[in-house]
């Protein structure tokens, strides 16, 4: 496990991660805790973030580095410290460190916001579907939009049983301060079974013309853009944040076909490096390899963390799921999760 320097904050760490120190650690519920961070004056505008975005945090558990995204569970403007909020995983590494060892007084390795779940500004009613740890994006956006906006808002959060249920307290306090506005449905695994889709339809009932923001488990999320769906919602109208862990990285020198004679330089934290790239590679995928620490998240271009710039050559993206708008693409930066150069390139990622 980690050491983790109390002592340091705001700086020290290295290449898109900063260290910033735990002021809280709140326990949410048996197997979920909210962790308080500190942000210095120096990194204040680096860490402006919007209601749905996250974090990414770089962590060493059993030997091994590792990041992974926790969304956002405070609101931008309403609370003056972020907080993300960490529900264990069965087995999981990094989600189980958070909840076993961090304490206030403790630094963090944090990346500055990244992320497109985010509330749009509109005037059309807003329907959340948060199931489990899905809530913290849900939360943010759901306080955002009642202190910043007239819009109607409807939750559904699904919860295995009432002691699972994050921000019970704080969402029921909204409700009481917003009953004109606000609308809250728990269902429950353990009382009313799974939400299908005959009860997702049933939740939109009128507000077909409504922004929906989709967060929690796979299935869940599977049947909420099912029956939205059924209901011939427009795409547009629907957002989505996954939670998934980002692959392991690969080891370094591991076995690559590098007989194409593709050599792509990468300028990363202010170091070159020269890399032969595999048939297909993508860039992050490539830098990883060769034991770079490249910031990046999702790995299904839509978090845009992994963006960089492409100085010379050309990079193919094999796909862009918002990541990156036209406006970064014609000024030269691709997702370097999807990007495959088309012969010898040069890419730089952002200081
Ligand atoms: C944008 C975004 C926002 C997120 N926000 C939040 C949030 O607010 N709150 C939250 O709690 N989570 C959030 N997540 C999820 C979070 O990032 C982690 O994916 C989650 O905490 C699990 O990480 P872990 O290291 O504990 O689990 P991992 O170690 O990655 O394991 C995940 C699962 O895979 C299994 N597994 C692990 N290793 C292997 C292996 N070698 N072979 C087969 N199976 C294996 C484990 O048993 C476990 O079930 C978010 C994810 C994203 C992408």
């Amino acid at each position: 496990m980690t050491a983790i320097d109390p002592a340091a904050s705001g700086t020290g760490a290295t290449g898109p991660y900063h260290r910033l120190r735990v002021t809280r650690v709140i326990e949410e519920t048996a197997d979920a805790r909210s962790i308080v961070l500190e942000i210095p004056d120096a990194l204040r505008e680096r860490f402006a973030y919007r209601a749905g975005q996250f974090l990414t945090f770089r962590v060493e558990v059993g030997g091994h580095r590792l990041v992974r995204c926790y969304s956002l569970a405070s609101a931008p403007g309403l609370e003056s410290q972020p907080k993300v909020t960490v529900k264990r995983v069965v087995e999981g590494r990094v989600s189980n460190w958070m909840n076993d060892n961090v304490k206030a007084g403790d630094s963090l390795e944090v990346m500055q916001p990244a992320g497109v779940f985010c509330l749009r500004d509109r005037t059309t009613p807003i329907v959340l579907f948060g199931g489990g740890s899905g809530i913290t994006p849900v939360i943010s956006i759901l306080k955002t939009a009642l202190a910043t906006g007239k819009r109607p808002v409807k939750l559904v959060y699904a919860n295995r049983d009432e002691a699972s249920i994050i921000f019970a307290k704080e969402l029921e306090a909204l409700c009481a301060s917003h009953p004109d506005r606000l609308e809250i449905v728990h269902r429950l695994d353990v009382v009313h079974g799974f939400v299908d889709v005959a009860r997702v339809v049933a939740e939109v009932g009128d507000r077909k013309h409504a922004d929906f923001y989709i967060c929690g488990p796979g299935p869940f999320m599977d049947v909420v853009e099912q029956g939205l769906e059924s209901l011939g919602i427009a795409r547009d109208q629907i957002f989505i944040e996954r939670f998934s862990s980002p692959s392991d990285a690969p080891a370094p020198g591991a076995a690559v076909d590098t007989a194409g004679g593709t050599k792509v330089t990468v300028k990363l934290d202010g170091k070159e490096t020269v890399i032969a790239m595999g048939e297909g590679e993508t860039i992050l995928a490539a830098a990883r390899r060769v034991g770079l620490e490249p910031p990046f998240a999702c790995e299904e271009a839509y978090c845009g963390c992994c963006m960089a710039r492409v100085v010379a050559g050309q990079v193919e993206m094999r796909m862009n799921d918002g990541g990156i708008d036209q406006r970064q693409i014609d000024e030269g930066y691709v997702l370097t999760c999807q990007g495959v150069p088309k012969g010898d390139a040069r890419i730089e990622w952002p200081d």
